[in-house]
């Protein structure tokens, strides 16, 4: 999510579809899809990946497309990304874990930079990842609440090797390097979001400017390159994008724990809420953990998914879905019209059949057909 930046005011909140019908009192959230209003349906076409086939002009639009929207992200600085006006929220290394938590949530945030005030130095983000470690780590040591309780942001890497979590390496950019750069750094990190970190003239300290996240990079993309992006007609399911095996899934009567272990081994922030006929009622988010954590109620974990999900801001924006056979320029026309973070890939019937993460988009747009350059999903 992107959460450093003033509301997006471009954002707007399109149709339910009519699968709503099935979602449940209490978890009744919009469900959007980008095939039922941006083109009218057609049958995913089938290809053959083991012939050559000579290059059909669809093929050689969607490349032409590819190129633009590199060359404008080579041309195009992380600072161009950022609005004229924005808000950056730093918190202090040496915060109390919990404190930080009320301020993330009082200021409609899911992550901020760190900042190291003993030795002036940018010390990492704290993401929601963060607080998955600590609950993992209250798992692990239930007798340790107490201490959970006294768990300082500073703290955070001993949590990681107190639960055996590989550390997520943080990445940033200098802001006026070129925004390919920024992609590329943030994509093979698999960090989700990058800081922006520059150096004071003055005092030759580094200076985080702002953090710049896969959305706020991919609504850029879908505002400014329009002539691209309506290059790109091939449907998702003729370039495989998405993940549609092993996929991860709960039910609303799981629990928060259960699913948060999921996304700790899956090593994904998302799982789709199903049904028993597969039918997608929701989704479970990494961020929608930080209401259930709020004041230091652990315990709250063991509630359902069901619960926890009716716990969302009031201005959540929906889920959003989209079928195999969308292009993905209409999904880059989702993109630009609304505040999406993921669409879940449905049949006509709502059943589930994959999910298509912002990182598998942006990977696609930097890398697709570049040797050795293209690396699979974690
Ligand atoms: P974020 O949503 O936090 O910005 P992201 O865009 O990388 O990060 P993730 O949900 O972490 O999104 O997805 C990482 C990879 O895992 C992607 O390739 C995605 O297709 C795949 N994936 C996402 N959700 C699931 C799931 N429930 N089961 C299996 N794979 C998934």
């Amino acid at each position: 999510m992107d959460e450093v930046e003033p509301k997006d005011g471009a954002d707007s909140r399109l149709p339910a579809s009519n699968a709503a019908a099935n979602i449940r009192p209490g978890h009744a959230l919009p469900f959007v899809a980008p095939s039922s209003y941006l083109r009218p349906k057609t049958k995913p076409r089938t290809i053959s990946m083991s012939e050559p086939t000579p290059m059909s002009p669809i093929d050689e639009e969607q490349i032409q497309g590819l190129k633009g929207l590199r060359d404008f992200l080579k041309k195009r600085t992380s600072y161009d990304v950022l609005p004229l006006s924005f808000r950056l929220i730093v918190l202090d290394n040496d915060l109390l874990i919990k404190k930080s938590l009320n301020i993330l949530i009082q200021n409609g945030i899911v992550s901020a930079p760190l900042w190291d005030s003993q030795n002036s130095r940018f010390a990492g983000l704290l993401t929601s990842t963060d607080y998955i470690n600590v609950i993992q780590y209250y798992c692990q040591f239930p007798n340790e609440l107490d201490n959970v309780e006294k768990f300082r942001l500073s703290n955070l890497r001993e949590i990681e090797k107190a639960i055996g979590v590989h550390t997520i390496e943080t990445v940033s950019v200098h802001p006026s390097r070129p925004l390919f750069e920024a992609c590329s750094r943030m994509l093979k990190s698999r960090a989700r979001r990058i800081p922006l970190v520059d150096i004071d003239d003055e005092t030759g300290r580094e200076t985080v400017v702002s953090v710049i996240t896969q959305y706020r990079i991919l609504k850029f993309i879908a505002v400014n390159t329009e002539q691209h992006t309506s290059l790109l007609k091939k449907t998702i399911q003729e370039i495989r994008l998405g993940t549609y095996k092993n996929l991860a899934t709960c039910k609303m009567t799981d629990s928060v724990l259960d699913v948060i272990n999921l996304m700790v081994v899956h090593n994904i922030s998302a799982v789709p809420v199903i049904d028993k006929n597969n039918t997608v009622l929701n989704v479970f988010e990494a961020v929608d953990v930080i209401p259930c954590i709020k004041g230091g109620a652990y315990d709250e974990l063991k509630s359902t998914v069901g619960e926890a999900l009716t716990k969302r801001p009031e201005d959540f924006q929906g889920i959003y879905t989209c079928t195999e056979g969308d292009r993905l320029e209409s999904i880059f026309q989702t993109i630009r019209q609304s505040r999406v973070h993921r669409l879940v890939v449905v049949d006509d019937d709502h059943k589930l059949r994959g999910m298509l993460s912002l990182s598998d988009i942006l990977k696609y747009v930097l890398f697709h057909g570049e040797e050795g350059d293209y690396f699979p999903p974690s």
